[in-house]
């Protein structure tokens, strides 16, 4: 009985020579590693939706893998794959040329499509609150990856990783400065332009640079409109074809599903896109069902064909907030045209032979049925809401 013990512990002891006992603990569930503490109020969550965060990989504790060593026990399997995460972290880290350029660690992250540049001052307001920037940086990585999930479905865009199929070529970088000079000499270096205003560059590798401009994009509801509405344009100047259709005759379209996605994310749309010239201009209060309603409801013209030809930046509010009712409708009634449409339009097809191909309709017809569309399925009065 004692041999028998005896034999059983040295082949015990046989079998965990060969392979070192790094199973960890119940305590860890046998990873060896546990969860970082040192993030808080939902940031392990948000920090394990993006690819790689700045201010994460400075935490002293995990340097951004978001573990640390299990104390009651000598290891597991989480232990390589933590040291695999610090290698790749730093690689990271140390690819960033916004952080060469201005010699400091700007804060950032990375997430499937975007490339966030996130520097602002020390507290800002959301509401009655402040928000941290650290958070604000991730609702907002986390706006720019929902209007990209649902550009994903409403363009059927196939992403496979590698030549990133029907895809995006490039992630959009994004950048919001806390000190204009910042976001002056960022352009200046990075896209060779001399602008100081909020700038943007659609198509190939587009960019979205913009400072913390007091009474424009200073509180947390703007920074997150502006951002999401922007993913919008720059993901579709991206797609197919690195072709920004806002200029060569698909203003409307581009106009629409920009104030489209915005809408969806908050329920309301204030971002938009005029030349720079341009005098302050708004629709409504960025609640615009009802106000859409009433307007066609009146409208004895077109409200709709006259955009045709008109430039994003070129449209007042108003017209703007038609396209993006013009969009809404093509989303409820006609989502797998989506992509045909913008197929033509980076073609530089005219939007009247697109309808009539795809739609089976001409633009009149189409407006027609939008108009019906819109005195059906809109509210005659919306709901109040604060921001
Ligand atoms: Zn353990
Ligand atoms: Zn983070
Ligand atoms: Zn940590
Ligand atoms: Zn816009």
């Amino acid at each position: 009985m004692r041999l028998h013990y005896v034999i059983a512990s040295l082949a015990l002891l046989a079998v965990s020579l060969k392979a070192p006992a790094q199973e960890g603990c119940q305590r860890c569930d046998h990873q060896g590693v546990v969860a970082c503490k040192k993030h808080k109020n939902g940031l392990l969550e948000a920090e394990a939706r993006v690819h790689f965060c700045s201010i994460a990989a400075a935490c002293p504790d995990c340097q951004g893998t978001l573990t640390v060593d299990c104390r009651h026990c000598d290891g597991g399997p989480g232990v390589e794959r933590m040291a695999e995460r610090r290698r790749e972290i730093q690689a990271w880290l140390e690819s960033s040329e916004v952080a060469k350029h201005f010699g400091r660690s700007v804060p950032r992250c990375q997430s499937e499509h975007l490339e966030l540049v996130f520097e602002t001052g020390r507290k800002i307001k959301d509401g009655r609150k402040v928000i941290d920037p650290h958070e604000l940086m991730h609702q907002v990585a986390d706006d720019c990856e929902h209007v990209a999930s649902r550009i994903v479905e409403h363009f059927d865009v196939v992403e496979d990783g590698e030549t990133k199929g029907n895809g995006f070529p490039a992630k959009m970088r994004m950048w919001l400065w806390s000190n204009p000079d910042d976001h002056a000499s960022a352009l200046e270096t990075f896209l060779s332009t001399s602008a100081r205003g909020d700038f943007k560059l659609l198509g190939r590798d587009p960019v979205f640079s913009v400072w913390q401009e007091p009474g424009f994009f200073a509180t947390a509801p703007r920074i997150r409109s502006v951002f999401s509405h922007n993913m919008g344009h720059m993901l579709i100047s991206n797609l197919e074809r690195e072709l920004d259709i806002g200029v060569t005759g698909g203003g409307w379209f581009d106009a629409g599903l920009a104030h489209w996605y915005e809408y969806e994310r908050f329920k309301r749309s204030v971002i938009y896109c005029f030349e720079e010239a341009s005098l302050p201009d708004k629709f409504a209060n960025g609640v615009w069902k009802a106000s859409m309603r009433k307007l066609v409801a009146k409208s004895e013209g077109g409200l709709f064909v006259p955009l045709l030809s008109k430039p994003t930046t070129a449209m007042s509010a108003q017209e703007q907030a038609v396209c993006w009712s013009l969009y809404d409708w093509l989303v409820a009634i006609h989502p797998a045209k989506l992509r045909p449409i913008l197929t033509g339009l980076k073609a530089k097809v005219p939007t009247r032979e697109i309808f009539k191909e795809h739609l089976g309709a001409t633009t009149l017809e189409a407006e027609a049925a939008w108009k019906a569309w819109v005195m059906e399925t809109y509210p005659k009065k919306d709901p109040t809401r604060r921001r």
